[in-house]
């Protein structure tokens, strides 16, 4: 049921009351908000917000009043609550009351004191410690029917103050980069009926990010430009690498426009946590797309989705939560700068080489909490207790972190940052200190935060409260003697106040003029006017001694918020020493190596292992070597002649083998450890040279997108056509069976056409395939070699030994693969059978077309395989080759010289042919 519609059945005086009018009043303020209203000890939504608050959150759905549904949640666990709204992709505005209920007049006054988005979150509690939470705008800058016109971006991670734009000539480039970004919502301007447009539907669909469609004003130039400038307090915005007229900056400033509005701070103040605005330069970094990112299981595994299993995972050393972070986008955005790449190396030398250094390394980081969310929290005026504590010991670290640096070259260069602002962060540290007490109270409305002796006036208010114990007791002493009565209590409890308790048996004995306050089964109590004028005294110092503490609490928040910059600065520098020192410890532990990094287009591994099957396998891992060099088309240097010519190394290597072999694990281990050394970590190899490389790109199994309408075969052909246009020298390209989602002819040809391209345009590339008939290949392209990984069989079953080996498979095994999956015995042996059959009949036959359009004698190899079939033979994928044996009319024909046969002649011999044809079919009958 939609909102208007519950709207239009509820008409008449059940939505005309008071708080109704008041709560449709907000809920107009905030629309596509689902708002939480507080009523006493409850949050309720109504009308539609109820049914999916009853959808999306199990909670039980009643009716306010006849045709008025509402359901509610209890303010004091709201959290869990609000977090499963926002990760269901819903906007949250939570309206409170902001007056005294008792006190209040007619309908309480309430207002929005928070509005959560899922791409504006700062609360520890709705965040995942270990995840970027990034928001992003997208406008599309081509008319509405160009499908892959250009398109801006910008995207910021509120947590960590990064705000970055970038304009691509192709939205289908701009949806490349927002996938490795992965945000959490999407803004797009609104159409003029208020939603989002069809292809911005479509972008955040493929994605599965929430969309936000915002007022179109908030995107245009002018708007954007004086947000910014006056974000940052700058008159333009050249400085940032901007031209004023860089379409980036439109949706740069609708994410400006919806943090000023959904970050409320307490004093309406807000001051979104972003430092600068940078542009993106797609070629800083080195360039992974969606797939690639995907089928390496960067971050999440294909199947799963588990984000343990996946390389991020494996990898994740660091202790902080903004370490845990930073790892997670160097392995998304490695680096392509030599000298980034190198420095990150040395550090991680250093760390290895010196255990001690990486041990003080260890103890200095770790009282350092997530500054950087802390930093975003004090922005939006909502740190907490805890959070100005875990401050005060994140900053102290920052002595023993400078003292293990210190006179270490190799990283002199996180020593001077750290040096920078350590003078005003140890400052704030001792201050916070000195006024917070060690294990201060989640939140404040109990107080508990400041320290005894940090201010006057709190510790005067405070006095007050603690000498009434001591006034109690001789108040309770003085009853008994006055009016004999030994047993008589006086205590407090937090609905009554304070009582003078008698029990039931001596009630007899209480004076007249104590005035019965509550009764019990076995107790009477009691109040008299002294008693009553001390409880009003220690109450009001109690509620005062509270304001005080929320008083200097918000003290304390604002001078923290005022080291926003040296604290993001420090937060920074140590998420990095964090990373790397979780790169050392993984490299002493699995024996990973220092990558040699070059600029020409090397690959050179030896003992290369999967960084992830390493971890599970461990020693039952089989390592191997890679080595391949991109050949560069148009030599500049004598030094790349030299590359070109004299070296034997293949760019391309064709890798054959039985399923489940290793060929993927062999490739994926290559792509890998290039990554790895881009992201500054070493290696899971012996010895490693990576040329620099410009994109890893990867068609790795197959997955259907069936909801963008592509098919298996689209898929893979989309991505194989992204690979053969953008390949450089400087790329590596990995590629795992080719041409499997059509008919095996076709697919042979495309699997031999894309190799020759790929040969051709020189990347380093591995191709793993089923198609024996490509190991061919390397006859007369001299830039392409043959790899195995060898298997062997034993007493009809075969064995894995996952060592990859120069020259072609033997065989595929293909029968006893299936055996092994549990194929029925009846089955194997049949096939086992017809492979015998076809392997017959295919002997000799001819090649598939021959030779897909590169001219005679360069093309696919006929089928050879025999029993005698050795390494380095191209040997036949079964099926493929089978034909029928040839009818003898086929012969005759073909021995046939026309010239030399009369019309006559000619005529008789068709007859003939047509006869013995006729014959072979009724035979056949
Ligand atoms: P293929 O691509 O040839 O079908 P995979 O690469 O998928 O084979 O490998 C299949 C399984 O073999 C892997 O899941 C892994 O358990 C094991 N494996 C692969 N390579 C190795 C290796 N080098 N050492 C040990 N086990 C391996």
């Amino acid at each position: 049921m939609h909102y208007a519609e519950l709207v239009a059945k509820s008409k008449g005086p059940n939505l005309d009351t008071p708080a109704m009018r008041q709560y449709r009043r907000f809920k107009d303020q905030h629309p596509g908000c689902v708002l939480f209203f507080r009523m006493g000890d409850f949050y309720e939504m109504f009308l539609e917000d109820a049914v999916l608050a009853h959808e999306t959150l199990g909670v039980t759905l009643t009716q306010r009043t006849e045709g008025v549904p509402m359901a509610g949640v209890p303010f004091h666990s709201v959290e869990p609550y609000l977090k499963r709204m926002i990760e269901a992709g819903h906007r949250v505005a939570v309206c409170e009351q902001v007056e005294d209920a008792a006190q209040a007049k007619g309908v309480v006054k309430r207002d929005v004191t928070r509005v959560l988005t899922p791409g504006t979150l700062t609360d520890e509690t709705l965040l995942d410690a270990g995840a970027d939470n990034p928001l992003a705008a997208v406008a599309f800058l081509g008319p509405g029917d160009a499908p892959d016109g250009p398109a801006a971006l910008a995207w910021c991670e509120v947590s960590a103050g990064e705000f970055r734009a970038a304009a691509f000539d192709h939205l289908s480039d701009l949806a490349a980069e927002l996938a490795r970004i992965g945000p959490t919502e999407l803004l797009v301007a609104e159409t003029a009926t208020g939603e989002a447009p069809p292809r911005a539907l479509e972008l955040a669909g493929s994605l599965g990010v929430s969309i936000t469609p915002r007022p179109a004003g908030v995107f245009t130039q002018t708007a954007a430009h004086q947000a910014l400038c006056r974000q940052f307090s700058v008159a333009h915005l050249g400085g940032f690498g901007f031209d004023d007229h860089d379409p980036a900056l439109g949706p740069a400033g609708a994410v400006l426009d919806y943090l000023r509005q959904t970050q409320r701070t307490p004093t309406g103040q807000p001051t979104p946590n972003l430092r600068s605005i940078l542009p993106f330069n797609r070629e800083d970094h080195l360039v992974i797309d969606p797939a690639t990112l995907a089928s390496l299981e960067v971050v999440r595994t294909l199947r799963t989705g588990e984000q343990g299993q996946a390389l991020v995972g494996a990898l994740q050393g660091a202790r902080t939560p903004m370490g845990k972070r930073l790892l997670r986008r160097w392995l998304a955005y490695p680096s392509r700068d030599l000298s980034v790449i190198r420095s990150r190396h040395d550090a991680v030398q250093a760390m290895v080489d010196d255990d001690l250094f990486a041990r003080d390394l260890r103890e200095a980081l770790s009282p350092v909490q997530d500054v950087p969310r802390i930093v975003s929290r004090l922005g939006v005026g909502r740190a907490t207790p805890r959070d100005l504590v875990a401050l005060a010991h994140s900053a102290s670290a920052i002595a023993p972190l400078l003292e293990a640096l210190a006179e270490r070259p190799s990283v002199a260069p996180y020593y001077a940052r750290l040096e920078d602002v350590a003078a005003p962060l140890l400052a704030l540290a001792e201050h916070l200190h000195h006024a917070c007490v060690e294990e201060p109270p989640a939140h404040l409305r109990n107080g508990g935060l400041i320290r005894d002796g940090h201010d006057a006036e709190l510790d005067r208010l405070r006095h007050l409260g603690r000498d009434a114990d001591a006034w109690l007791a001789q108040y309770q002493a003085d009853l008994s003697q006055q009016h004999n009565i030994p047993n008589v209590k006086v205590g407090f409890n937090k609905v009554f106040g304070y009582y003078i308790e008698l029990s039931a048996a001596q009630r007899s004995k209480a004076p007249p003029e104590w005035k019965r306050k509550q009764t019990l089964k076995n107790a009477e109590r009691y109040i008299t006017p002294e008693l009553k004028a001390f409880e009003d005294k220690a109450l009001t110092a109690e509620s005062q001694a509270l304001a005080r503490e929320q008083e200097l609490f918000a003290q304390l928040c604002e001078r923290a918020a005022k080291h926003a910059g040296p604290l993001s600065d420090y937060a920074d520098a140590t998420a990095e020493l964090d990373v790397l020192r979780g790169f050392a410890d993984l490299a002493r532990k699995r024996g990973y190596c220092r990558p040699e990094m070059v600029e020409h287009p090397a690959l050179r591994l030896t003992g290369a292992r999967h960084p992830v099957l390493d971890q599970t396998l461990a020693d039952r891992f089989v390592p191997n070597d890679v080595a391949l060099r991109g050949r560069l088309r148009s030599p500049d240097s004598q030094n790349n002649k030299n590359l070109n010519t004299a070296e034997s190394t293949p760019s391309l290597a064709l890798i054959t083998g039985p399923n489940m072999a290793g060929k993927s694990t062999y490739i994926r281990t290559a792509a890998l450890c290039v990554l790895l050394a881009h992201a500054g970590c070493f290696v899971p190899a012996d010895e490693a040279v990576v040329g620099l490389t410009d994109r890893i790109f990867t068609r790795v199994g197959s997955a259907d997108e069936l909801h963008t309408g592509r098919s298996t075969f689209m898929v893979e052909m989309t991505e194989t056509a992204a690979i053969c246009h953008h390949a450089t020298p400087h790329s590596l390209v990995v590629l795992d069976e080719i041409g499997r989602g059509t008919s095996t002819l076709d697919g042979l040809s495309l699997a031999w056409a894309v190799a020759e391209h790929l040969a051709e345009r020189g990347p380093r590339a591995l191709f793993a395939t089923h198609y024996h008939e490509l190991t061919r290949l390397d006859q007369t392209r001299p830039t392409v070699a043959n790899l195995h990984v060898t298997a062997r069989e034993w007493d009809g079953r075969v064995v894995f030994l996952h060592k990859v080996e120069p020259g072609g498979a033997d065989r595929s095994y293909g029968i006893q693969v299936a055996k092994l999956a549990g194929l029925p015995d009846s089955v194997v042996a049949r096939a086992t059978d017809l492979l015998g059959e076809l392997s017959v009949q295919q002997r000799g036959a001819p090649a598939p077309g021959s030779s897909p359009g590169t001219g005679a004698g360069n093309g696919p190899p006929e089928s050879t395989e025999g029993p005698d079939a050795t390494p380095r033979e191209p040997v036949p994928h079964m099926p493929l080759f089978a034909q029928a044996p040839e009818h003898p009319v086929v012969d005759t024909l073909r021995t046939t010289v026309i010239e030399t046969l009369s019309p006559l002649g000619a005529f008789d011999l068709l007859r003939k042919l047509k006869q013995e044809l006729a014959d072979g079919a009724d035979a056949a009958d």
